[in-house]
């Protein structure tokens, strides 16, 4: 279930407050369990982050596996 990866999907950021185009659209329970404290125009199931908000998704969900990768370096 892939749409286009080009990102020509024109939907915008759900994060309340953000005016950006959505990057990527993310499972809402990862988004909210990595970053508890961000706050939504409203909760689907997947939500849509821009490239700014995917960023700090991903840096929150780095700092966990980053326990991991410690002891890798
Ligand atoms: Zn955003």
């Amino acid at each position: 279930m892939r749409k286009s990866k080009s990102g020509s999907d024109e939907s915008q950021c759900d994060v309340a407050d953000c005016k950006e185009l959505s990057k990527r659209s993310i499972s809402f329970k990862k988004v909210e369990s990595a970053l508890p404290n961000l706050k939504f125009k409203k909760t689907t199931k997947k939500v849509h982050l821009c490239k700014l908000h995917y960023k700090e998704f991903k840096k929150a969900t780095k700092t966990e596996r980053a326990l991991n990768k410690l002891t890798w370096d």
